[in-house]
């Protein structure tokens, strides 16, 4: 009785995603940073490029993810089921639940009913992330997961919860029996790619992509996009699969060009230095090995795609901190700063999983830049003197369309903000900070409800702050 048709959930599903496996790349700039001559003439900064998404309305997506529990199958348990449904359509949740696991154990001898209680679960687990999320509903959907693992519309709300919560238990396995029951979607086939890719099984992670690319026909714009991190994903295979490797307890770091084991071993103690430190002042350790290429310095543009003012980059599409080195004359202290600055952009990405996006650029950056310890020139310096800044507001998308003498005042803004928001709250604080966003909440509501200051007060005492030290 219940509806099959599940294409509503999965286009937005892929997109969210894709959108984690996007192309925002997290740049180090060369220091120092070369001097704005004129920041007056800084031009209005672009919008970010619009991530792929689908074009469901909301309540399309949200009725295609809800199962038809109208009809209660004839059984001796009958009414307690409509008493339960009943319940839920009430947003009684808590005592619709108490219902659900108190069910007497003959309700689910029978095949009938017992997809029907999965439904209910089902239709419980959405009220439930509808008013506090998927931590909230990924128990929901598991109980009905494991009652009928053979509805799409129930696997795929589970793998929805699952991908949200970044569940371990969204693995290979759980990954194939989805492939199965919703054999034409695109998303199980990247969820797939993904999970290769944090194992370094490029080859494979591609065909999924390809796989996912075939299956995406019904989005244009997400099939072309997809292509993109496809062939990006192959051409990294080509570089990588003659490279060497050596790993520490939390990176596997890789050379491209000739080997110099002093920057090698070198390369995996900063990082497992920062591994500690870091992680300590973000109370968050990465779940998995981080992969850090180290690149000849002449190879590293090309087979980075990355700007000639970079020197160094993040790439959450494939997961991987990438550097360019200059073999047994690498400057340790440089390495160190360059590593740990890319290593704050890792751990958040780990930390922010599915909500990448909800984190600030410019504060994404400067958390990078304050806890790499930089020498960076300060604002009043990138700016020449002038005190024309760009606003916070402008610089929380993708920073990519930026012209270069505004990227270096965007730099420079991110940094000076962020320093004032650790010294004057503490690290703590902006540890909370970065909660709020992870629960998607928007940076205004964040600083109000965690720092107790409007978006516009912060960014007024900020500028104050820094006049004052200017004078
Ligand atoms: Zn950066």
């Amino acid at each position: 009785m219940y509806r099959r048709n599940i294409k509503h959930i999965l286009i937005p599903l892929a997109a969210g995603l894709a959108l984690v496996i996007g192309y925002n790349l997290f740049l180090r700039p060369v220091l120092p940073p070369p001097t704005v001559q004129h920041a007056e003439t800084v031009e209005p900064v672009a919008p970010p490029p619009a991530p792929p998404r689908s074009r469901s309305p909301e309540n399309e997506v949200n009725s295609a993810r809800v199962l038809d529990q109208s009809m209660v199958p004839p059984n001796p348990h009958e009414d307690l089921l409509e008493a339960i449904r009943d319940e839920i359509e009430k947003h009684n949740l808590s005592l619709a639940e108490t219902k659900l696991k108190n069910l007497p154990p003959a309700v689910l001898s029978n095949a009938t009913s017992k997809s029907f209680v999965a439904i209910l679960w089902n239709n419980l687990g959405l009220q439930q992330e509808r008013l506090t999320g998927t931590q909230a509903s990924v128990k929901a959907f598991k109980r009905a997961a494991d009652l009928d693992d053979s509805n799409p519309v129930i696997l795929m709300n589970l793998a929805h919860a699952y991908w949200e919560q970044r569940d371990r238990a969204m693995n290979a396995e759980f990954l194939i029996k989805l492939m199965k029951v919703a054999p034409g979607e695109p998303f199980p086939h990247l969820a797939m790619a993904d999970l290769l890719q944090e194992q370094d099984q490029l080859q494979e992670a591609a065909k999924h992509l390809d796989q996912a690319v075939d299956r995406a026909r019904h989005d244009p714009g997400l099939q072309s996009y997809l292509a993109a991190v496809t062939t990006k994903v192959r051409r990294t295979q080509s570089v990588e699969s003659r490279m060497a490797a050596k790993s520490s307890t939390h990176f596997v770091v890789k050379f491209d060009g000739e080997e110099d084991q002093s920057t090698w071993i070198s390369a995996l103690e900063i990082l497992e230095d920062s591994y500690r430190e870091i992680g300590q002042k973000f109370s968050h350790f990465p779940s998995k090995p981080i992969m850090v290429i180290l690149h000849a310095k002449d190879s590293f543009q090309g087979a980075t795609g990355s700007p000639a003012w970079a020197d160094g980059l993040y790439d959450p599409a494939l997961g991987r901190i990438q550097i360019p080195t200059q073999g047994a004359t690498t400057d340790r202290k440089w390495l160190a700063s360059v590593l740990r600055h890319e290593y704050v952009h890792a751990l958040l990405h780990d930390r922010f999983g599915a909500s990448s996006s909800a984190l600030p650029t410019w504060l994404n950056e400067g958390l990078a830049m304050q806890l790499a310890g930089d020498a960076w020139p300060e604002l009043d310096q990138a700016m020449n003197g002038d005190v024309t800044v760009i606003p916070l507001t402008s610089l929380e998308g993708s920073w990519g369309a930026l012209p270069a003498s505004a990227s270096t005042l965007a730099y420079a803004e991110a940094n000076s903000a962020t320093g004032y928001l650790i010294e004057r709250w503490g690290m703590a604080r902006v540890n909370e900070l970065l909660n709020a966003l992870q629960a998607k909440a928007s940076v205004a509501a964040a600083l109000q409800n965690k720092l107790f200051i409007s978006y516009e007060q912060f960014h007024r005492q900020w500028l104050e702050s820094f006049e004052g030290r200017r004078s």
